[in-house]
């Protein structure tokens, strides 16, 4: 590798390690835990009529129309809320306001891939703290790492599991700096910590429409805190973060979509039940899931990924996953599948081209 390498093809750019999925089109896709139902209608009306000025005119600075919708959807007013260009944005945001670098930012492992990257690209040190054997957050280890911010992501992505709601608050209550909670799966779990944002000023919880509302490729994240926490949020993040036919469609969705948002994420945990069933019925266990994915654990990950994207199927192989001895993430050295849940007959195709795969 050299200088004129294209970036795309480097595992790592000034130091700073690439975020490379495998995103080869596939007639199935359950790697990314979008909403496989499809885009919101109401949202899908707005794109379609789209007329010259959305797309002549530099949009709102702030998305001060996108934050009053959000805020309305949560149930907060619309200073406890900022925007950004996905949840990916304003976590980054986040990172580079309540941090200097050289400072450290404790996560649990596994977790969200993307917040060891934002480390990086703010120069912050990552304390990668592993997940306990019940998947729930090692909270003297995290408090230990004496972080700036500590990251928590809940339900958690990989594992799909909730955190327990004891153990945020004990982080929350004694962790010396900000705690982010990634809620990007709350839609899909019996429980979020939404009041923990109005409650303390340390607390930032991020949330995306990127799942549960289908519109990933509008690119729409938001955080929830106290006014003085989003102020400075936005600060780092700058203006015109939300485009304009983007900020349209989503309040489209917002407004118009929420009984079809809902409908979709009760069919994704209807589904995600069912799917676990029938994955225990061919010795595949996967973990408990809060989320729109389940973790599978089985050996050689990449290579069963491989073999189900010759059948037609795309999920997400991850090799070597830190795990607690005696767990089934551990029983197959930490490799897994991580598998989006969607509409029922893509389900069943996986388990079909799983039985083939794994037998
Ligand atoms: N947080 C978590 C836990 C995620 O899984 C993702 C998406 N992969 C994101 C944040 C980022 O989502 P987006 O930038 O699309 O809002």
């Amino acid at each position: 590798m050299n200088a004129s390498t294209p970036l795309a093809s480097r595992a790592s750019y000034a130091g700073i390690t690439l975020y490379a999925p495998d995103r080869r089109p596939c007639a199935i896709d359950l790697s990314d835990n979008t909403n496989l139902w499809g885009a919101p209608p109401g949202a899908q009306r707005v794109i379609a009529e789209a007329a010259s000025p959305s797309l002549t005119r530099y949009p709102q600075l702030y998305a001060g129309t996108l934050k009053d919708a959000l805020a309305r959807y949560v149930g907060v007013s619309p200073d406890h809320i900022v925007t950004g260009c996905g949840s990916d944005d304003v976590l980054d945001s986040a990172i580079r306001a309540f941090a200097e670098p050289g400072d450290r930012i404790a996560l649990p492992d596994p977790s969200f891939a993307m917040i060891p990257i934002f480390a990086q690209m703010n120069a912050l040190e990552p304390v990668l703290v592993p997940l306990t054997s019940e998947y729930d957050v090692n909270v003297d280890r995290m408090l230990a790492a004496r972080a700036k911010i500590v990251y928590l992501c809940s339900p958690n992505n990989p594992t799909g599991a909730a955190l327990a709601r004891a153990s945020i608050d004990a982080i929350v209550d004694r962790a010396p700096g900000l705690v982010i909670i990634d809620e990007a799966y709350a839609e899909f779990a019996d429980a979020n910590v939404l009041d923990l944002a109005a409650r303390t000023d340390r607390v930032l919880i991020t949330r995306t429409m990127s799942k549960a509302f289908g519109l990933a490729g509008l690119r729409i994240g938001y955080a929830i805190g106290s006014p003085r926490l989003v102020q400075e949020v936005e600060k780092s993040r700058g203006p015109y973060k939300v485009s304009g036919l983007a900020e349209r469609a989503a309040v489209a969705a917002l407004t118009d979509d929420i009984d079809w948002v809902r409908a979709n994420a009760a069919s994704a945990v209807r589904n995600r039940k069912r799917f676990a069933a029938e994955l225990a019925r061919i010795g595949s266990s996967a973990l408990p899931s809060s989320a729109n994915f389940v973790l599978v654990p089985v050996p050689s990950a990449v290579h069963v990924a491989a073999a189900l994207r010759e059948r037609g199927i795309a999920v997400r192989p991850f090799e070597r996953l830190v795990a607690q001895s005696g767990t089934a993430l551990a029983s197959t050295g930490g490799d897994a599948l991580r598998i989006t849940v969607g509409p029922w007959e893509l389900l069943d195709a996986t388990l079909g081209a799983l039985r083939e795969a794994i037998g």
